[in-house]
């Protein structure tokens, strides 16, 4: 049993992060662009901080940025 025998390709996999550089914080990681974004956006709205989705390698995903005053009426 070692590291190397687990599912490869799970390594390559994508995965993206609600990311709050107010809070210094990351949210879990998902698999899907959209559920990051989505949690971005409850994070934005729920704290009134502005929040955005960093891929696997902490890169902020262009356009991904949540703003408070943009999501507020949502
Ligand atoms: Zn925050």
């Amino acid at each position: 049993m070692t590291a190397e025998n687990e599912a490869p390709e799970r390594r390559w996999a994508p995965t993206y992060r609600a990311h709050c550089p107010t809070c210094r914080k990351s949210g879990r990681k998902f698999s899907s662009y959209g559920n990051a974004e989505e949690a971005a956006r409850g994070h934005a709205g729920k704290h009134v901080h502005t929040t955005y989705v960093v891929d696997q390698y902490d890169i902020r995903v262009v356009g991904s940025v949540q703003r408070p005053d943009s999501v507020a009426e949502a």
